[in-house]
């Protein structure tokens, strides 16, 4: 057992502290910080060594540090803008000091002879070293001055409030905490084991950090004191998602029998069969169905390594037991190859594949909800029109997302929250469109099981990937003339212009023109997000079929379309994508025994990183290790493409740096889970707040 303190008081608003009033108490609530204790939380950004002087004659540029001296000249001069400059000596050197604003009892001030002492970063300037803008302060006589005692803590701000005001409130809520001390939430036999300094000397030592610390440490957020606080946050974070996944199994689901009849009519029917990878996801998915308990279960597999097929499967499982299937893909163009695919899959077998996206026409949409408010449609597709109001289902038993990493947990929990009436909750099938690393997935994706679907249909061509400045685009336009001469097809990804969605679509119409006047011989179709539904499933079935044989489009391409005889891809601007991006759009071909080839076009001169992006997918098709590199080159905010996961306001801890701490978190989750409960709802409490939705305790 451990030795926790039961929640003694009532948490302190900030407005307790003297001098908080309703201003400045909502200016607090943009840093999350609402009582007393949240200020102990809200941790120093960085820290600023004010604890020594520093003699003029040794500084570097680049050192944030004190110095001290007597002002030895100083002047207003204009040099293109009004300035003043002081020069500060103290025996062992001068400096310069540049002020652009500035008071005249401030150059009063500083005449010469007066005894400064200032803070602020050495640069290197024209003529010498010199600081802009310092803090100062004019000391009075001769005699001693103390310095700082401890490091000084730099804080997030926000617009209105100055740091000084936020160090002050901080000192006054450390002075607070002898009174009434923040629990120790992390199990004893924990911080002993990974030697961590206990909650309240570390947040002493975060905010106040003695003056021989090392700011390094610090800086880098390498210090135990933080190592602790990062702990505690991404167990936090996992313990909601756990929760999240305890409570939705707290509910029933529908056991779905593997009624063996339906679902081997439906891989009899099929063109191939399974990979050995897909019959044992099948088999997990297929475990996990016939239990009472709703299934939540996340497949992750390569671009092509067919995960749409196993999802089939589950539904004609779901279906044969009389329940309803629904899956839900990110985009229109996607929802609609799905339906293509599941009704002609499905429709055979008996069960009515239905449709539903916001574009259908008022009729439409009247008659898909009655088919599946009836219970008439077995297996509904569609986009995340499926949420809306109004979408009432008759029997859902399953619900699949795919390319999960649209979604949020959120959104997910909002579909099981589709379940029945009487309390069941429909199995959830998650289905990423990259493999998502190992850190990432244990971070954001605990409230999930997962299978893995690790290898490629046979048969398949290879893809090789060349890198081409975009100087050399009459090559490439000849390249395309030959692939589909040779009865091929291609893809043509038109530059990422920037985030406006009217200029994508205006550079992928230009792009069109340009090539249809190059390459007159061609059938050249165009899709974009600006077009209507009719439209681009006119153009994909279009180019589908074979009677289009280059189609150009914007990035909405770039996840799951599928049109095997298409061995070409040209991405321009490729400089501007990401790893995981491109890799998806690469994904689009090699889906067929030919072999085909994709030319990342990018704009010369290439920076650093986007040449070690080239570099890495020149090397490697491999997701999972494209998947590494993206996080390492992009960091985990942008590597889950999302602001929505919920996941990244992460306050102290960095799912980069801190990953060692990963595989502890789930093994001291499962201890606090069952024998700290109280705990669990208190870290919530600290660290995700009361805007989290997560489960009972
Ligand atoms: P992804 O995993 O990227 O979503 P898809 O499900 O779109 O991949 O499958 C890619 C292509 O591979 C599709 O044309 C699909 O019909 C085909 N496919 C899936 N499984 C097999 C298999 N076992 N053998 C041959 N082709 C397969
Ligand atoms: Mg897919």
């Amino acid at each position: 057992m451990s030795k926790i303190r039961p929640a003694a008081v009532a948490p302190e608003p900030v407005t307790a502290l003297s001098g908080v009033g309703p201003a400045l108490a909502e200016k607090l609530t943009r840093l999350n910080v609402s009582c007393v204790q949240d200020l102990l939380f809200l941790l120093p950004i960085r820290y600023e060594d004010r604890t020594r002087l520093m003699e003029i004659g040794a500084l570097q540029p680049g050192m944030r540090i004190t110095i001290e001296g007597h002002v030895e000249l100083t002047d207003v001069v204009y040099r293109r803008r009004r300035m003043m400059l002081c020069h500060l000596a103290d025996g062992t050197g001068s400096i310069l000091l540049r002020f652009f604003h500035f008071s005249k009892s401030q150059a009063d001030g500083l005449a010469r002879g007066a005894r400064v002492r200032c803070f602020g970063e050495v640069r290197q300037g024209a003529a010498g070293l010199e600081m802009v803008h310092p803090e100062y302060r004019r000391l009075e006589d001769d005699s001693p001055v103390a310095m700082e005692a401890t490091l000084t803590a730099v804080y997030p701000t926000t617009e209105g409030l100055q740091q000084g005001r936020i160090r002050r409130l901080v000192h006054l809520a450390l002075r607070q905490i002898e009174i009434q001390p923040p629990e120790e939430l992390l199990p004893a036999e924990v911080i002993d084991e990974l030697g961590f300094p206990p909650l309240l000397d570390a947040l002493r030592y975060l905010h106040m950090p003695p003056a021989e610390a090392s700011l390094d440490l610090l800086d880098e957020g390498r210090h135990p004191a933080q190592r602790r606080l990062a702990l505690e946050e991404l167990l936090s974070h996992h313990l909601s998602l756990r929760l999240i996944r305890r409570d939705v199994r707290s509910h029933g689901a529908p056991a779905l029998a593997k009624t063996e009849g339906l679902l081997s009519d439906f891989l009899g029917d099929l063109p191939f069969s399974l990979t050995g990878a897909q019959q044992r996801v099948l088999r997990e998915i297929l475990d996990d169905l016939a239990d009472e308990r709703p299934m939540l279960r996340l497949v992750q597999g390569d671009v092509g390594s067919g995960k749409t097929v196993v999802a089939a499967a589950a539904a004609v499982v779901a279906a044969a037991s009389g329940f309803q299937a629904v899956i839900m893909a990110p985009t229109e163009l996607l929802a609609e190859q799905h339906f293509r695919n599941f009704d002609a899959w499905l429709s055979p077998l008996g069960l009515r594949v239905a449709w539903l996206t916001g574009r259908l026409s008022a009729a439409n949409r009247r008659q898909a909800l009655a088919e599946i408010g009836s219970g008439d449609a077995a297996v509904i597709v569609g986009t995340h029109a499926l949420f809306q109001a109004g979408v009432e289902f008759a029997r859902l038993g399953l619900a699949v997302i795919d390319e999960q990493h649209r979604f949020g947990v959120h959104q997910r929990l909002a579909l099981t929250e589709k379940g029945e009436p009487g309390g069941l909750r429909p199995h959830q099938l998650i289905m990423t469109a990259t493999p998502i690393p190992r850190t990432l997935a244990m971070a954001s994706y605990a409230d999930l099981d997962t299978s893995t679907i690790d290898e490629l249909p046979p048969g398949r061509g290879e893809v090789r990937t060349v890198a081409v400045p975009s100087s050399r685009r009459a090559e490439v336009v000849d390249r395309v003339r030959l692939a589909c001469a040779s009865g091929s097809q291609a893809y043509w990804v038109c530059p990422l212009i920037d985030e406006s969605e009217q200029l994508q679509y205006q550079a992928a119409e230009e792009t069109a023109v340009v090539l249809r006047d190059a390459l007159p011989e061609l059938e050249i179709g165009l899709v974009h997000g600006r077009m209507k539904a009719a439209q681009k499933q006119d153009a994909m079935e279009r180019f589908k079929a074979g009677a289009m044989q280059l189609l150009v489009a914007t990035t909405v391409i770039e996840v799951g379309v599928d049109v095997p005889n298409a061995s070409l891809m040209i991405i321009e601007n490729s400089e501007r994508m990401g790893l995981a991006q491109l890799h998806q759009l690469r994904g689009r071909v090699g889906r067929g025994s030919a072999d085909s080839s994709c030319v990342l076009m990018y704009q010369a001169p290439l920076g650093e990183i986007a040449e070690r992006r080239l570099r890495i997918l020149r090397q490697t098709s491999d997701g999972f290790r494209i998947a590494e590199e993206d996080l390492r080159l992009r960091g985990p905010g942008e590597v889950l493409g999302t602001r929505q996961t919920g996941m990244m306001q992460l306050r102290v801890a960095d799912l980069t740096r801190d990953q060692d701490l990963l595989p502890g978190v789930r093994r001291i989750a499962d201890r606090l889970l069952a024998r700290h409960s109280g705990s669990v709802k208190r870290l919530l409490q600290r660290w995700i707040g009361d805007a989290a939705r997560y489960g009972q305790v």
